[in-house]
């Protein structure tokens, strides 16, 4: 019998309604599925941490973190403190730590969900989104002088690195040569920015070479949220710098239909450290301990860890249960336009997952 060790850190927000939500459904799995079994630890870092200890995590979190398979993240973001103390104290904190450098972010149309874009059928909207993980534009080098003054002078460097780069875009490559339409999109600014964006296209070039089957192309980042919208169905893979592909991620999940279902994973593809996977969505103040949140994007986050775990049928049998949920308008909950709770679409993926599989699949 296989037991994976999974680090639990639902941060803040809703992501303390989220992640016990994720831990159910593992439960499930694992009661279905007697060869998988999972031990827990959690971590109660983030915003009441901070409280108490003045760090969103202990300076020895990143050792602790190390000794397991896989890290299950909710979100870093409290109302009381400046989100910039939440985000590098903790998430920007572990996805740099553990050099989590690609991070993916699978993007369709799940059944029963509509997307805002007239015209698109569900499959014409089939992306992979890879977004550099460690350095670029939130690389956290720069600083500020002369605060308060009127000489005030702040800079935030955006650093990019030729080995940074390059493995990224091998990354970038290799993903889209495993997917069935074989199509990059490198995504970049190289008409504004001169030195680094320009240093993209060359790699980009260079790489291109050792992958003779992957169609690529480029275009620019502000032209590529016009490409999004008006043609999806010519983007498969799509790669872009960590500030880039923030943005263009939360706008391909709300053409998806929402913020809400959207899953990210942030891979150590090299496998030295453990890897990350967490909903793409923030702490949500607005709804948080309301029972409102969606859980699909925890839900669909761990699908994309049984999948690196290499634990295919599991992830695959996740993923059916996810489906047959959100086909269920009842189950919508209320960013989807429905009335269902974190616990009611908990419950009834718990349900699923526990029935015979044949039900899943009739
Ligand atoms: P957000 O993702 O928290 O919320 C944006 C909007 O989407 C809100 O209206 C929210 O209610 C809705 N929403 C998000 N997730 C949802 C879900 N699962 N179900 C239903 N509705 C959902 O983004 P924000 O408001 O910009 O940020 C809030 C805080 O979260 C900030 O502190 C920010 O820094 C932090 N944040 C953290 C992460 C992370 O840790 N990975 C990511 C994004 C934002
Ligand atoms: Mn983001």
């Amino acid at each position: 019998m296989k037991t994976y060790c999974i680090a639990l850190v639902p941060g803040d927000g809703i992501g303390k309604e989220v992640i016990p939500a994720g831990q159910r459904i593992l439960d499930a799995l694992t009661s279905a599925e007697p060869s998988l079994h999972f031990r827990f630890e959690h971590f109660d870092w983030g915003g009441d941490y901070y409280r108490r200890h003045g760090v969103m995590m202990p300076s020895e979190g990143l050792d602790a973190l190390r000794k397991h398979d896989a890290i299950l993240f909710g979100s870093a973001g409290d109302p009381n403190i400046p989100d910039h103390i939440t985000l590098w104290g903790l998430r920007l904190k572990i996805c740099q730590g553990l050099d989590q450098y690609a991070n993916i972010r699978p993007t369709r149309i799940l059944p029963g969900i509509d997307t805002p874009l007239k015209h698109c059928k569900p499959e014409d909207l089939n992306w992979m989104i890879v977004r550099e993980n460690t350095e670029g534009e939130y690389s956290g080098v720069g600083g500020r002088t002369h605060q308060g003054h009127p000489l005030e002078v702040a800079t935030d460097l955006s650093v990019m690195t030729r080995a940074g780069v390059e493995r990224i875009l091998r990354f970038a490559f290799r993903l889209a040569q495993a997917r069935p339409r074989k199509l990059l999109t490198v995504i970049t600014k190289s008409n504004a920015q001169r030195h680094a964006m320009v240093m993209w296209d060359e790699i980009a070039a260079q790489v291109a070479a050792e992958f003779p089957e992957v169609h690529w192309d480029k275009e620019l980042v502000d032209a590529a949220t016009a490409r999004m919208v008006n043609r999806p169905a010519s983007l498969d893979t799509i790669v872009a710098t960590n500030l880039h592909a923030d943005i263009l991620s939360d706008l391909a999940a709300a053409l998806a239909g929402s913020l809400g279902i959207a899953p990210t994973a942030n891979l150590n593809p090299e496998r030295v450290y453990p890897s990350m996977f967490e909903p793409i969505h923030g702490s949500a103040f607005d709804i948080m301990g309301k029972g409102l949140a969606n859980p699909i994007g925890t839900f669909w986050s761990i699908v994309l860890m049984l999948e690196h775990l290499g634990e295919t049928s599991a992830a695959h049998r996740l993923m059916l249960a996810i489906e047959h949920v959100t086909a269920n308008p009842r189950l919508h909950t209320r960013d989807l336009g429905g009335n269902a709770t974190t616990p009611d679409v908990t419950e009834a993926m718990c349900a699923l997952l526990t029935a015979r599989t044949h039900r899943i699949h009739a």
